[in-house]
């Protein structure tokens, strides 16, 4: 991406061209464009066309990252109706997988625009935006508590917030700080897909049934690996730790490092492929494939391809990670608490998946040695808890 390096302001035409998500980017377009003609109209094909690569490469179809090379040469007009015909085709895809993946590729792109530009850019991107940013001696500081509300899904220890320059309520940053801080307030506000009435959801639906069958293809259901000799994966029977794990991660959220390995190491007990592993991944905001590929074969490759064995309740929950009091930001089913959770034996999430019906791997080899199944004269024990089947091995 070519970038300015001038501290000249950029005109309004320039500057949502360059970002089309912020507010009063419409301003661009000489007449207003119906979400039909948008749609439907050939006037608008090379926007669609650019529209359909900016949401295929950001699920990873190297040809679309080909022809989103045309973005940069694009009319500002262009560029933004592309961004917001993908935006409305992925709020009405059928899950929001795509969206939140297109959500991180898109405050990823324009991260590379915001590392160069000048403070002053910066600073009126982010109060565009909607955070009180200004201007400092070259630095940016920004209030207390919007800091924080960026700075908490981000894994870098330099954002830590006892790492900051603290003076009067507000934080001061350095513009490579504050450009990654805007990445994430980028990306909180394209993750929210646009409302859309029913008839055009349904219209979408019909009109861009190829790109979304793609997107969806791209963007799969966890599958179990062949021919280990377990069910299905079974990802409705996964404890809420580990649900609570995969949705930090989908909604491109920090996940802090005990919680990748917990999850990668899990969703290897439980039968997931290598492939759906690494997708667990690909939300987080630093999201790297090779890195990703490296840490997860690391993982699961451990002792002829056993894996690390995940670790228990006790060491999750002295992580911060155990929500078996329920999540207030989950699906409806999982903000309460979970009885399960709650009961004596309960000790480990492979415990608590195979009580739901999930099929272990390694369990085929420790059947009967250890696996101990309600009685009828008490609570029982459903499933031993790991401790006793392996030591833990990190
Ligand atoms: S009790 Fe165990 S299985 Fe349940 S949410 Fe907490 S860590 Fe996960």
């Amino acid at each position: 991406m070519a970038v300015r390096r001038s501290a000249a302001p950029l005109d309004a035409r320039s500057l949502f061209g360059e970002y089309p998500f912020l507010p009063g980017a419409e301003a661009l377009l000489a007449e207003p464009v119906s979400l039909r003609a948008l749609l439907t109209d050939p006037a608008y094909a090379s926007a669609r066309s650019l529209g359909r690569a900016r949401a295929l490469a950001a699920a990873d179809d190297p040809r679309a990252s080909v022809e989103l090379t045309e973005l940069s040469q694009a009319d500002p007009d262009v560029r933004f109706l592309s961004f917001l015909f993908a935006r409305v085709v992925l709020a009405a895809a059928p899950t929001g997988a795509a969206l939140r993946r297109w959500a991180v590729a898109e405050a990823k792109r324009n991260h590379a625009r915001l590392t160069a530009v000048s403070a002053e850019e910066l600073a009126d991107v982010g109060r565009r935006l909607g955070f009180d940013l200004t201007v400092r001696d070259g630095a940016i500081e920004l209030p207390l508590v919007e800091y924080v509300r960026l700075a908490v899904p981000i894994r870098e220890a330099d954002f830590r917030l006892a790492r900051q320059e603290l003076k009067g309520g507000k934080v001061l940053v350095r513009s490579e700080r504050a450009a990654r801080l805007i990445q994430e307030a980028v990306r909180l506000r394209l993750a929210v897909p646009v409302p859309l009435a029913d008839d055009v959801v349904a219209e979408v639906r019909s009109g861009e049934a190829e790109l979304l069958g793609e997107l969806a293809r791209r963007t799969p259901a966890p599958v179990g690996r062949p021919g280990i000799g377990v069910g299905a994966l079974r990802p409705a029977a996964f404890p809420p730790c580990i649900r609570k794990m995969q949705r930090t991660l989908q909604k491109g959220e920090n996940l802090s490092h005990a919680g990748r390995f917990a999850l990668a190491a899990f969703l290897h007990k439980a039968g997931a492929d290598f492939e759906t592993i690494v997708d667990a991944y690909r939300g987080a905001p630093d999201f790297d494939e090779s890195i990703t590929r490296y840490q997860v074969e690391h993982i699961t490759s451990r002792d002829g391809g056993q894996g690390y064995q995940p670790p228990e309740c006790d060491t999750i929950r002295s992580h911060g990670l155990c929500v078996r009091d329920g999540d207030p930001e989950g699906p409806a089913g999982e903000r309460g608490r979970d009885a399960l959770c709650y009961e004596s034996y309960l000790r480990h999430p492979l415990q608590y998946y195979r009580i739901k019906g999930g099929t272990v791997v390694g369990d085929d080899r420790e059947r009967g040695a250890d696996r101990a199944t309600p009685s009828a004269e008490g609570p029982g024990r459903p499933g031993a808890p790991e401790r006793s089947r392996s030591t833990a091995r990190r």
